[in-house]
């Protein structure tokens, strides 16, 4: 079996890039493990960029949106109402749901003809060489199967299966976080709320690292809430980085005992509470780790640390590199001659001058300058609350 381009993984950024290459004729297989597109939502808010249309069709996420707002709100740590630090953003926030969200992108792959496996998983790569010419994978029926391309996109997210083989460290970029999504929540603005945690801070578990607990509000009553632990502060300050079970149980403390965040959610009602991860880094430098192979979305770290453009950056990335790699094969003889060391390194080099690149690559390094003052600098809720004026400063990245 051959094809021209595989996609290791259905969310926006395989699904975005194979989309755009079927739009240019490719022909495109995208293999996801999921049964189903709607399972495990990730990022359910955005900012509006002009890519959304592009690929999910014009006013598309404009008919998903159900609430939008440019508050932000962040809470000093012990918050109470007097310490609340408010800005407004340039463009605004929008809420989605997950579902119809998947389900734009399904349309387009559909009308594309695009050959998306579901209940299948990825779990080799196939090797010419020292070029990843291909995968292996295992369907719902166990049957394992191998295929060739001329182009392996990993877009598996964090911690892939690709990624790893190719040797990218994800252990050092991985930050747990809890994703819930409540209903009766209690909220008097529709500002998206961060409450920021000190290492050490939470009288009922002292050993917890630093984090930033989040809450944005939606339609009606509904919000999303979670809490993200700083894992790079953590190492620095030595603290260890909790198990997904002692997350959970934190969460659940601070849903209940937390103050301010737990007058929200005091008659709230859980939809989805689950403990995952989120590679919140620096993007990488190298896109393609290995000849054969390019990095998408979620498995090249990223990210906008403030959480809400990690889907329209990886939708922007993964345009960018299908269209790089379809002009390098234009210019080739053959489809391989892209893998050589030369086309490799400059075509990394070109994503790094992008302005995509540059934008999550600039908000990534304000957000870890940022953190490392709160976290590692100020370190203590004492020192960050002295320093409130300072902090509101720093926190001005909109
Ligand atoms: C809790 C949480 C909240 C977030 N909030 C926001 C937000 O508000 N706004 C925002 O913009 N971003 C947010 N993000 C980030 C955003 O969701 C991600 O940046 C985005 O989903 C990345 O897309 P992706 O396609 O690269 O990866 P993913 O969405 O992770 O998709 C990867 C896909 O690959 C599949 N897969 C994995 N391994 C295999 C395998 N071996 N074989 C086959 N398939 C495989 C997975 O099942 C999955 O469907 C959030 C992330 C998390 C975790």
């Amino acid at each position: 079996m051959s094809t021209d381009f595989i996609f290791v993984g259905a969310g926006p950024s395989g699904l975005t890039g194979a989309i755009c290459a079927a739009r240019q004729g490719r022909r495109c297989l995208v293999i996801e493990k999921k049964p189903s597109l709607a399972l495990h939502p990730r990022g359910e808010t955005l900012r509006f960029r002009p890519i959304l249309d592009e690929i999910l069709g014009d006013g598309v996420l404009d008919s998903l949106s159900l609430s939008r707002t440019t508050l932000i709100e962040y809470f000093a740590p012990v918050p109470d109402k007097a310490s609340r630090i408010s800005f407004n953003m340039h463009s605004a926030n929008i809420a989605f749901h997950w579902n119809g969200f998947m389900q734009a992108f399904q349309k387009q792959v559909d009308s594309l003809n695009i050959d998306l496996m579901m209940n299948t998983e990825v779990i080799d790569t196939v090797k010419d060489g020292d070029r990843v010419a291909g995968v292996v994978f295992r369907d719902a029926d166990g049957k394992e199967t191998s295929i060739t391309a001329d182009v392996v996109f990993a877009s598996d997210g964090h911690n892939s299966i690709i990624g790893r083989k190719a040797g990218v460290d994800y252990q050092s970029m991985t930050n747990p976080i809890i994703k819930g999504l409540y209903h009766q929540a209690t909220f008097d603005t529709p500002g998206y709320k961060f409450f920021i945690i000190p290492a050490g801070s939470l009288d009922f578990a002292p050993a917890f690292p630093p984090a930033i607990a989040f809450l944005f509000p939606r339609d009606n009553r509904n919000c999303e809430a979670g809490v993200c632990v700083m894992a790079g502060s953590a190492r620095k300050l030595g603290y260890a980085i909790p198990s997904p079970e002692a997350l959970l149980r934190v969460w659940e403390l601070l849903a209940e005992q937390y103050p301010v965040f737990s007058d929200i959610l005091k008659d709230a009602t859980p939809e989805v509470v689950e403990p995952t991860l989120i590679p919140a880094t620096a993007p990488l430098k190298d896109f393609i780790p290995q000849a054969g192979v390019v990095l998408l979305g979620d498995t090249a770290s990223f990210i906008e640390i403030s959480g809400f453009c990690g889907l329209v950056s990886s939708m922007e990335c993964a345009k960018y590199w299908v269209n790089m790699i379809i002009e390098a094969q234009k210019r080739s003889e053959k489809p391989e001659d892209i893998w050589h060391e030369q086309t490799m390194r400059k075509m990394n080099e070109a994503f790094r001058m992008a302005p995509v690149y540059r934008y999550i690559k600039t908000n990534a390094d304000r957000y870890m300058a940022m953190f490392e003052t709160l976290f590692v600098e100020m370190r203590t809720s004492e020192e960050i609350i002295k320093n409130w004026e300072i902090v509101r400063e720093a926190l001005d990245v909109y």
